[in-house]
């Protein structure tokens, strides 16, 4: 017999690329298993420049890189406002070559991004399983499943202005979805656009896969695997996949990092100066965008909070600040001194883990969602698209591990709710998250239900091998 050969292409992106590199990693840990990554050479281009990734993969005779063009002109900022051009190029000019690639080589599996429908039938005319991995959250992806039926029931477009309306078309969550925590794209008012058409087909490919990989615990979302398994049998929930990589690296356990950016060390010296829980950290991840009236509101928040923060200002993050200087008012540049560290790129695992750490201001990607869960980091959530609404729901109203700052970005209600988190209500939040974060270890601990997901999953694909 063969040996099983897996192909991992992720969304080029980083929180799609992080989180399949981390199961690429798990993968290889078990000899047997041979895994080709493939990154568009936009990604591996920031991978090489930012990370050690050839170093660390080195170990591994059984991993290799393949790269493939992304269809996109260089100076594209692949931003969250890119997404649909991303698919597109990926479509278009990334697919042909991933199934010629499918086609020549010896191939057991495809575990690829949950986006990616072309793969359907590239598994089919090649007689190989698909795995999608979905590297958002099920929460999210169950509403994204939940589109036809919200536009049958006439949930969406909206009709009115009423934000706050409860939504009844997401069979589990009841009482729980009001509009405004739908995906960002739910609140459009012509359906025929290309987001919700791509979520539509996305729904009927899904189900035709041989199995769900998802990046969750049972002990968060329990119901809504339960919900997941009616309509997809095979579902691997592995998550946290970071979490479950380290324990299963504890013997070597430097931090590794997959950052399309150059990681700033120093706010790790600048936080090792910072009392017990005292810093609030704040970042928006890799997509999301503000304006610079929003940058002016949140500085402004912050510093009336008179927390101690740590900001990531991504290059590129603020609009057209690169183009147009503002005038910074010296009043926060003045008390930013004091109290904060700005940085354009962080450690966030490393930064998340340290002690501290006791709040996040966060865009609630899943990644971070995920990895302020581990740490037992009560979230404020200020979630920018698409799975961030949902995410952000979650996290304030059924985790109860935060607060939700959806729609509203002033600085009165920034400094009120940095207030509530991290003085007022600062150890009720902190105990719920350490309960958490102690469910989430246990997952991924050995005989815990993530583990076992992962012991059958590989078990599974050595059992495909043709
Ligand atoms: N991240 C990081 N340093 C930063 C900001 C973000 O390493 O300064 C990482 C973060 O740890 C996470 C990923 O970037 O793994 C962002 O993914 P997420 O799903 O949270 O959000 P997205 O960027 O996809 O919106």
């Amino acid at each position: 017999m063969a040996v099983p050969h897996v192909l991992i292409f992720p969304l080029p992106l980083q929180g799609p690329v992080n989180c399949m590199l981390k199961l690429a990693e798990l993968l290889c840990l078990h000899q047997e298993t041979h895994v080709t990554f493939i990154n568009t050479e936009y990604i591996h281009q920031r991978l090489l420049n930012y990370t050690d990734v050839l170093i660390r993969f080195a170990k591994y005779p059984n991993f290799k890189f393949v790269t493939v063009p992304d269809g996109l002109p260089e100076d594209n900022p692949r931003n969250g406002d890119q997404i649909g051009k991303i698919i597109e190029g990926v479509e278009k000019v990334s697919s042909p070559l991933f199934r010629e690639m499918v086609m020549m080589t010896t191939t057991t599996c495809l575990i690829v991004d949950g986006i990616f429908t072309f793969a359907v039938d590239i598994a089919k005319e090649a007689k190989i399983p698909l795995l999608y991995f979905d590297t958002i959250s099920p929460c999210a992806i169950w509403t994204y499943l939940a589109v036809p039926k919200l536009i049958e029931d006439g949930e969406i477009p909206f009709k009115g202005n009423d934000l706050d309306a409860l939504v009844n078309s997401v069979s589990g969550m009841e009482g729980v979805m009001r509009r405004r925590d739908l995906p960002s794209y739910c609140r459009a008012t012509d359906l025929d656009i290309p987001i919700i058409q791509h979520v539509i087909k996305q729904g009927k490919h899904i189900v035709q896969a041989q199995a769900l990989i998802l990046n969750t615990f049972e002990a968060l979302e329990g119901p809504i695997l339960s919900q997941f398994r009616a309509l997809c049998p095979n579902i691997y929930a592995i998550g946290p996949l970071h979490t479950q990589l380290k324990a299963k690296l504890a013997s070597q356990s430097l931090p590794t990092s997959n950052s399309l950016w150059k990681e700033d060390m120093s706010c790790i010296d600048w936080l090792n100066k910072q009392p017990n829980k005292s810093v609030l950290f704040v970042s928006i991840g890799s997509l999301a965008t503000m304006s610079k009236a929003q940058f002016l509101e949140f500085w402004y928040g912050l510093v009336n909070s008179k927390t101690n923060f740590l900001w990531v200002q991504r290059p590129g993050s603020i609009i057209g600040l690169e183009d147009d200087d503002i005038n910074v008012p010296m009043e926060l540049v003045e008390s930013t001194k004091e109290r904060g560290c700005i940085v354009s790129w962080a450690p966030q695992e490393e930064v998340l883990a340290h002690p501290s750490i006791g709040g996040f201001l966060t865009h609630c990607g899943w990644n971070s969602t995920l990895e302020s869960i581990v740490e037992g980091v009560p979230m404020i959530c200020w979630p920018y698209f698409v799975d961030q609404q949902v995410n952000s729901r979650y996290v304030a109203e059924v985790w109860k591990l935060g607060l939700d700052m959806k729609d509203v970005c002033d600085r009165a209600t920034i400094e009120r709710m940095v207030i509530e988190v991290m003085d007022v209500k600062k150890i009720e939040f902190l105990e719920r998250a350490k309960q958490m974060s102690n469910l989430a270890i246990a997952s991924v601990g050995e005989g815990g239900a993530s583990y076992q997901d992962l012991e059958r999953l590989i078990e599974d694909i050595r059992l495909m091998r043709i």
